[in-house]
């Protein structure tokens, strides 16, 4: 590959050496870079700057970005980061040096909002980057980078506490949070800069978070049947999770194959099924300990508002509550209004949730105790989430639940379930029995 920077690059003849396979242009892309890391104290920082530079237009085609995920783009990223800031740069070589960092940065940032890029998360924070977030500030400010700034106060700021609702993401931020402070990372930054308002919103959401931890939600979960003729509800572990789409439970087969044949979930897990293939397999389900989180995230959230919500005079509460941008938990109480589509996608995966959240709030309104209904956004790329949930009011209020035998009583209109994206922004072109060459869909199993 050619490594001059602004030379014209002729990508198809590149390409045609590697007959189009993503995998392995992928491959041979990121070789050449972790090459360059590997040379230490020799660090080409022109060699490096030109490889992020084909690695982001060559990233523009969705397959080779999906190889590029795979086959761990978001670490190598952030180790460059890590190196590049590491080091003391002469005068001449500066330019070279913000210009790789805003390179990495760009790519870490668009590809955890565009992918699934939860299971690289952890990676990326264990190879430094809030560390190396918070040292960039001197490069970048003296010469004013505007772009480059952006891209690292987002990820600072928004998007790492953000992902923070996620147990494996909040340990690993856990342990940076408290390294950086131990190194002093945190008293070096300006005072009125974007930074220091970045990592205190940073430090202050995993600080919250890190001791919701600590309480003991080991029983408390529950999980909801997506078949909605049936929603039965009980603890987890009791019902099986569809293989298709990772995200529905079903307290038996014979509600998984009632709602494939009547209900909507064939074409919901169609179309999650149809990103697992583009994805060549990438799909990450939610953990059960990170399902167990979010419950204890969104009751905090709730409890803040106790006194509000206990002195809401209805039997049923809707409440909306948004957790993509870390730091700032939006909450909406009066929510018949809400838009169906909040993520503003114009696939069909949120109306569906939608659909659903409707349904229960029908299901709960026919109840005698009053109920606080949840609709919470979380983060997750192009997975992200959708949780819904009926918490019976007295839990938000008084904090407490009937115990028998040491395990919470589930309450006859508690609900709790989960939704993911399919991560197309088309409107969505339903895939007929014909078109995919046989007539009889079958029906996922269960694992
Ligand atoms: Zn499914
Ligand atoms: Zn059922
Ligand atoms: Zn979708």
């Amino acid at each position: 590959m050619t490594c001059e920077l602004g030379a014209s690059i002729d990508w198809d003849s590149i390409l045609s050496v590697f007959q189009g396979d993503p995998e392995l242009i992928a491959r041979v892309s990121l070789c050449h870079l972790e090459r360059e890391i590997s040379r230490g104290d020799e660090l080409d920082l022109l060699c490096i700057t030109c490889d992020l530079q084909i690695i982001t237009a060559l990233s523009q085609q969705e397959n080779i970005r999906f190889a590029y995920m795979r086959q761990g783009v978001i670490t190598i990223a952030a180790e460059i980061l890590a190196l590049v800031v590491d080091r003391k740069w002469e005068e001449d070589m500066q330019m070279f040096a913000r210009r790789s960092i805003a390179d990495a940065a760009a790519l870490l940032r668009s590809r955890i909002e565009e992918m699934d890029a939860l299971p690289f998360l952890s990676q990326a924070i264990e190879r430094g980057l809030v560390a190396s977030l918070l040292k960039c500030e001197p490069l970048l400010t003296s010469v004013g980078q505007p772009v480059a700034l952006q891209e690292m106060l987002l990820l600072l700021g928004e998007i790492l506490p953000g992902y923070s609702v996620y147990r494996s993401v909040l340990h690993q931020l856990t342990l940076a949070v408290d390294s950086a402070m131990a190194q002093g990372l945190d008293a070096k930054l300006s005072k009125s800069g974007g930074f220091c308002v970045g990592w205190k919103r940073l430090k202050d959401t995993v600080n919250e978070r890190r001791r919701l931890v600590k309480r003991d939600a080991s029983s408390g979960h529950v999980q909801t049947c997506q078949n909605d003729m049936c929603s039965k509800t009980s603890h987890i572990g009791r019902f099986k999770r569809c293989a298709g789409c990772l995200h529905a439970y079903y307290c038996s087969w014979k509600c998984q194959r009632y709602d494939w044949q009547n209900g909507k979930h064939k074409q919901f897990c169609t179309r999650i099924h149809q990103r697992f293939v583009r994805t060549h397999g990438h799909m990450s389900p939610v953990h059960s300990k990170d399902l167990k989180f979010l419950d204890q995230i969104i009751l905090n959230e709730l409890k803040k508002h106790r006194a509000r919500l206990g002195s809401h005079p209805v039997k049923l509460t809707l409440v909306e509550l948004s957790f993509l941008i870390g730091g700032q938990v939006d909450i909406f109480f009066d929510t018949r209004g809400a838009k169906a589509n909040p993520f503003g996608t114009k696939c069909k995966c949120e109306l569906y949730s939608n659909a659903r959240w409707k349904h229960m709030a029908e299901v709960v309104r026919e109840g005698k105790k009053p109920m606080v209904l949840v609709r919470a956004f979380i983060p997750g790329g192009m997975s992200r989430k959708i949780v819904l949930q009926a918490i019976p009011l007295a839990l938000v209020v008084e904090g407490r639940q009937d115990q028998r035998r040491n395990r919470p009583v589930v309450e006859k209109y508690q609900f709790n379930l989960i939704f993911t994206c399919c991560g197309s922004e088309r409107s969505y072109q339903p895939v007929t029995a014909t078109s995919r060459g046989f007539n009889d869909v079958k029906v996922p199993n269960m694992d």
